[in-house]
């Protein structure tokens, strides 16, 4: 599904001197390469304030204790998502209160979040999922009118860009209150292990959010919040330091990538291409068919008989999941959300795909389904 080493061996020199000086100076906590790497994450994506973290889900988790909630408010997301999302609403006493996702972007359906919101609702949390945003124009509208946080999850799509109806454009992650993002070694911009950081222009909120991050800790041995350990450590800054530059090159392979894909399977009866905003670029974090649910499984098996890894990300949706049930929904609930869990299929999708490899993979995919 990946070829990280590939990656790697490509900007080896770089990465590898970056890592060297790390272990040089022995500054293997909060070294300067965090905040010079920070800085440069603000500048790529012109967020004011950027706080590295140890990875995505404590960004999330950060992001949200940094708003000061209450046991019981209720945070507005999607069940179609990675769990980490709904995990840190959770585990800080709130209550994640789903609405359906949209059966061809497989993001939140914006139309449906006002008829989710009481007034215990305090934050809304859209995931832009696979590398495409959020109608974020339509929901930031929404949430001025109610009053509420946005709290953005990029873990997939650092470095998409949305345009606004009046031109301005957007990088996922800075539109919110607070953004979030993973480097986990396989999304987007991804490190050598966990990191993560978290996005605001917010002044207040940014100084909480990293001193939450550090133990709550305004000045050595002194806590003004209850906090967590949540850095990122100097060795993933070097990497993510050497890998930033060529994010955007990054991102167009897998573009190119994806448009070979679409160019050879639009027309497979059975089987749709990823849909397409208007308003949002997609990084193509996945590549993701919706498959017909009768089709998709028995496809997927027939292509590991060739070699070919597909993955299904998520073959449940969260409001279905054991560890959930507390929250009471039902098979039923979220219609689009159970109808995606049994229809998409990933394919491969990385920087380093080669023409062969994707006229193999789509060829292969020809010869099932037609
Ligand atoms: C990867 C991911 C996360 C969590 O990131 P980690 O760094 O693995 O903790 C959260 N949300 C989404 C949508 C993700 O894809």
């Amino acid at each position: 599904m990946v070829d990280l080493y590939g990656q790697y061996r490509k900007i080896k020199t770089e990465v590898d001197s970056a890592m060297q000086s790390v272990v040089d100076k022995a500054s293997f906590i909060n070294g300067g390469v965090v905040s010079e790497f920070a800085d440069a994450l603000a500048e790529y994506t012109s967020s004011n304030f950027v706080i590295p973290s140890a990875n995505g889900t404590e960004s999330l988790q950060l992001a949200l204790m940094s708003l000061q909630l209450s046991p019981g408010d209720e945070v507005i997301t999607v069940p179609f998502t990675f769990v980490s999302t709904v995990e840190v609403i959770a585990l800080l006493g709130l209550k994640p209160v789903f609405v359906d996702v949209s059966p061809d972007t497989f993001n939140m359906d914006v139309t449906k979040v006002e008829a989710a919101i009481t007034d215990r609702t305090k934050v809304i949390l859209p995931v832009h999922l696979y590398g495409q945003c959020v109608d974020m124009e339509s929901l930031l509208r929404i949430a001025r009118r109610h009053n509420l946080f946005v709290v953005e999850d990029a873990c997939q799509s650092l470095g998409a860009r949305i345009t606004f109806a009046d031109g301005s454009v957007h990088q996922a992650g800075t539109m919110g209150d607070v953004g979030c993002t993973s480097f986990f070694p396989s999304k987007n911009l991804g490190c050598f292990g966990d990191g993560g950081a978290v996005f605001t222009n917010n002044e207040t909120l940014a100084a909480r959010i990293r001193s939450m991050a550090n133990h709550g800790m305004s000045e050595k041995y002194y806590y003004e919040h209850v906090g967590i350990n949540s850095r990122l450590d100097s060795l993933q800054a070097a990497v993510l330091i050497a890998k930033l530059p060529h994010l955007d090159e990054y991102i167009r392979s897998r573009q190119a990538a994806a448009r070979f894909y679409d160019e050879r399977l639009s027309d497979c009866d059975g089987i749709h291409i990823p849909a397409k905003t208007t308003f949002s670029t997609h990084t193509y974090h996945q590549y993701t068919l919706r498959v017909d649910p009768k089709l998709r499984d028995e496809l997927r098996a027939k292509l590991a008989e060739k070699e070919i890894p597909t993955m299904v990300y998520y073959p449940c949706p969260l409001h279905l999941q054991a560890a959930y049930q507390n929250l009471q929904y039902k098979k039923g609930d979220f219609p689009f959300a159970e109808f995606l869990s049994k229809s998409v299929l990933s394919l491969p999708m990385h920087t380093e795909l080669t023409d062969e490899q994707l006229q193999y993979i789509t060829d292969t995919i020809r010869s099932i389904i037609l």
